[in-house]
């Protein structure tokens, strides 16, 4: 939690016209004159010293009124250089939009609010980089569609299931209904994303390659799309359920970071007969509970959000495995280094997340 002293100067913080506060933020009293602004410890703000007339102006913070309405209301009582600091503050941790600005084609995502306070992007510009996005999820499963959908609703703007056969009855409970069974697999999920979200576009990406491909549900990805996604430079993420624990990374970029066979000769290295127990495991999938196939569809999409935004710097699972264990109420980091002995040969790789 951070207090708000009033006491710093940052000129070149603009203001928004119509100051409005985050979506799911509100103006707390805490008594004795302070007022806190958010939940959570890592993020929210108290400002103390806070007189009824700022107080008031507080409340307005809905992009109903502009700032030099507000300004004006605490000027009669002499407090307007206190609510511009404090405005400044609130601005510049990304509490404040501006309600005033045009209205564009793609309306503002609304599930966007706190990934911004996290990654410094507005819901306008998460808005506009989503919708750039094409991923194409590979698999076959309740972890495959759940993720699919998850993708759709933040807002990713071409979401591409790649699977086939017909909706079996253990895929029921992630999306689909009974009327789904024995439908055309890829179909039916296609449809579902777009209830999710109908301005997403599922239809085959052409020549465009996806920004990111999901490989889901597989306890072992299918060796051969691994390796055309590898040929073909493609960034990629591994995502399943397995005997209850949901598993997500190593976040692949083909010649920068490390891969699955690196991930697969260090199992060897520690169990000699992995190669045959993988052998019969590629390309198969387990069926999950539902919840551990949830915990570990919502890791898998905000990870797969945050690679597609941070090409540049390394998200949680660069070089790294995640599990999750909804029973323990875990998420375990296993490191995922590159292999001596596989080709893959990653160079220096991409800088740390800031
Ligand atoms: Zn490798």
């Amino acid at each position: 939690m951070r207090m708000v002293e009033h006491d710093y100067g940052s000129a070149e913080i603009v203001l928004p016209v119509k100051p409005k506060l985050l979506p799911g933020l509100d103006v707390l009293e805490r008594g004795d004159g302070q007022v806190q602004f958010g939940v959570h410890s890592g993020h929210s703000v108290v400002a103390c010293d806070v007189s009824p007339d700022i107080l008031s102006a507080l409340r307005r913070l809905d992009g109903s009124t502009s700032t030099t309405d507000l300004l004006a209301l605490a000027e009669g009582e002499h407090h307007a250089e206190e609510l511009r600091d404090l405005l400044t503050e609130l601005t510049e941790l990304g509490f404040l939009e501006d309600a005033d600005e045009p209205r564009t084609d793609t309306p503002v995502l609304r599930d966007a609010s706190f990934w911004s306070l996290r990654t410094g992007r507005t819901r306008r510009e998460t808005t506009a980089d989503r919708a750039r996005y094409a991923v194409v999820v590979h698999g076959v499963g309740r972890l495959t569609t759940t993720v699919a959908c998850l993708l759709a609703a933040a807002g990713v703007g071409h979401v591409r299931v790649e699977t086939d056969g017909l909706v079996g009855e253990e895929e029921l409970g992630g999306g689909f209904s009974d009327a789904d069974l024995g439908r055309q697999r890829r179909t039916a999920t296609a449809e579902l994303i777009q209830r999710v979200n109908p301005r997403v576009k599922t239809g085959k990406l052409g020549r465009r390659p996806p920004d990111l491909a999901v490989l889901a549900d597989a306890v072992v990805p299918a060796p051969e799309l691994v390796a055309e996604l590898v040929a073909d430079g493609i960034t990629h993420l591994r995502a399943g359920v397995h005997d209850g624990r949901g598993v997500v990374g190593p976040l692949v970029i083909p010649g920068r970071s490390s891969c699955l066979r690196c991930l697969d000769l260090h199992h060897a290295d520690r169990d000699g007969h992995w190669p045959l127990v993988a052998s019969q495991l590629a390309g198969r999938r387990q069926r999950a509970d539902l919840s551990d196939v949830s915990a570990t569809a919502a890791l898998a999409c905000v990870q797969s959000l945050r690679a597609l935004l941070s090409a540049e710097r390394r998200p949680p699972t660069w070089e790294t495995t995640l599990e999750v264990d909804a029973f323990d109420g875990t998420v375990a980091h296993h490191p995922a280094p590159p292999h001596p002995d596989c080709g893959c040969r990653p160079s220096a790789g991409i800088p740390p997340m800031a």
